[in-house]
């Protein structure tokens, strides 16, 4: 086909100060740098030379292997640069320019939230990021009139995140508990000057928000410590909306990064949200257990991800392709795991393991991975390796309640929705493997719990705990990066941890 490409007609093309040229895209507020090879195609990219020549000519003229130059213009429709490339994602933006960002919020419809006072919040969880009003607002109580024993202040700590420096309420040096804490479990700050005194990101708890081009998307990261409860009773959050917006700040930048598929493949992040729709659909069906459905996830995550790294590079791309790999349903991989499968999830679990524990969750979560490790090498050779008889008998602890396949779901659901979609901001696999980790850890922690209290069962509240261990753990830098050093095991771990966890007799 005479296809002759040409630059999506508002992109503009800036040279810096350091001589690199940005492509920066108006629309999606944002500016990637080109490279030589992507700076060769963008700049011919006038819609005069056929598809064909322009590769050969830029592979000739950048000294660089013609699969090279072809990925690379791949990317560059992955990214939704070429004029035709990525209609849907481009409307939406569009539209989303032209209304109040607060008058389309979406939600998940089936969120409600009750708390059960477990007073975990303050404990483990990201004590910010504070904006400066949160900031002002503090300093100007008068604390250390009522709680003289936290002196004037400051009361909040500057951290690096993103890059970006950033305040944070300041915590105990041994888990986060929240200076303000107090030892009844209560808020200080709640108790001496009321709800209204308290930072937003605490009196929005546990409702966060982004803005992507679908709307504003509320949402809970479902760290909750008695999520089987607390995420299952209570208000609706769409009941709760007009008290959020109340607390939702004026201004939410739109959130809309260059996402990493593999070492080589970048996509637009809209594309990902068309993969997390499907992935919302296959966690909201019921067939099967929680496994089969993780098995489904994995299948499509995997296949959406090499469909895209190979994608055509003909005009209606990636939008064609996309829609077809996401129209089939994957097949789940077999339930019965392979030995390498098993392997690689010992691999990844001895990384976590090996973390020497920071905090009372840390400690929990790296006793949790050990033994995953070890039940994972041993399935994979049962007759070279020797497991603890006593990780064994929690292994074979029954998981049989339908209402826990409930509450995995709904958790998977809430793990798409939200921001754990990606890691590091533009990561899309380490953060497929994380679900996988925190799959198995719930269970395997729920079957500790249950073993300890003597039940004959894993039953729906165990899973709370440890699921909170997973979601909070996996959150923290240190794991990101093993998380990114692993995606590699991401495939396998998806497909072989339902057969490692749900079996319940020990091999
Ligand atoms: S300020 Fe209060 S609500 Fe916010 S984290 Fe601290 S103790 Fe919890």
């Amino acid at each position: 086909m005479d296809y002759r490409p040409a630059l999506r007609k508002d992109i503009e093309l800036k040279k810096k100060d350091d001589g690199v040229l940005a492509i920066g895209d108006p629309l999606l507020g944002r500016a990637i740098d080109a490279g030589p090879v992507t700076r060769a195609l963008v700049e011919r990219l006038d819609g005069t030379r056929t598809l064909e020549s322009l590769l050969d000519e830029v592979a000739r003229e950048r000294s660089a292997e013609r699969s090279t130059v072809e990925h690379t213009f791949r990317n560059l429709v992955l990214m939704n640069v070429v004029e035709g490339a990525g209609t849907k994602v481009l409307e939406k933006a569009r539209s989303l320019q032209e209304t109040d960002r607060k008058t389309r919020p979406v939600f998940l419809e089936e969120t409600r939230f009750q708390c059960q006072g477990s007073g975990q919040c303050c404990q483990i969880y990201d004590l910010g990021p504070l904006d400066e009003e949160d900031v002002k607002r503090l300093n100007g109580l008068g604390i250390e009139k009522v709680y003289p024993e936290l002196g004037p202040g400051p009361y909040v700590d500057e951290r690096e995140t993103k890059g970006q420096k950033e305040l944070f309420l300041k915590s105990s040096a041994d888990g986060g508990r929240c200076m303000f804490l107090l030892p009844d479990g209560r808020c200080g700050i709640h108790a001496a000057f009321g709800s209204e005194a308290k930072p937003a990101m605490c009196r929005l708890f546990p409702w966060t928000h982004m803005t992507t081009i679908e709307g504003l998307v509320i949402f809970d990261r479902a760290q909750c410590s008695t999520f089987a409860t607390s995420a299952r009773a209570g208000p609706t959050l769409e009941s709760e909306l007009p008290a959020v917006f109340k607390i939702l700040p004026r201004r939410i930048a739109l959130y809309h990064p260059i996402v990493i598929l593999d070492a080589k493949t970048r996509c637009d992040y809209g594309h990902v949200l068309e993969l997390r729709r499907a992935l919302l659909e296959i966690a909201g069906r019921v067939e099967g257990t929680a496994g089969t459905t993780l098995r489904s996830l994995g299948a499509t995550g995997r296949a959406f991800t090499s469909a895209l790294a190979t994608c055509p590079l003909s005009p209606g791309e990636p939008d064609a392709t996309i829609a077809s790999v996401l129209a089939r349903r994957e097949p789940p991989a077999s339930s019965a795991p392979t030995r390498d499968e098993l392997l690689a999830i010992a691999t990844v679990a001895g990384a976590f393991g090996a973390i020497p524990p920071n905090s009372p969750l840390t400690r929990q979560g790296t006793e949790v991975f050990r033994m995953i490790e070890a039940l994972a090498r041993h399935r994979a050779d049962p007759g070279r390796t020797t497991c603890p008889e006593w990780i064994l008998r929690v292994a074979a602890m029954p998981i049989d309640d339908p209402e826990i396949d409930q509450v995995l779901r709904l958790s998977f659901r809430k793990y798409f929705f939200g921001d754990n979609l990606l890691i590091e901001d533009d990561k899309l696999v380490p953060a497929l493997l994380r679900l996988g980790l925190v799959y198995l850890v719930t269970l395997m922690g729920a079957k500790l719990r249950a073993t300890a209290e003597r039940a004959d069962r894993v039953r729906p509240n165990d899973l709370s705990f440890p699921h909170m261990i997973g979601l909070v753990a996996l959150r923290k830098e240190s794991y990101q990066k093993i998380l990114v050093e692993h995606e590699k095991h991401a495939w396998d771990t998806l497909s072989a941890a339902p057969s490692l966890v749900e079996l319940a007799a020990p091999v």
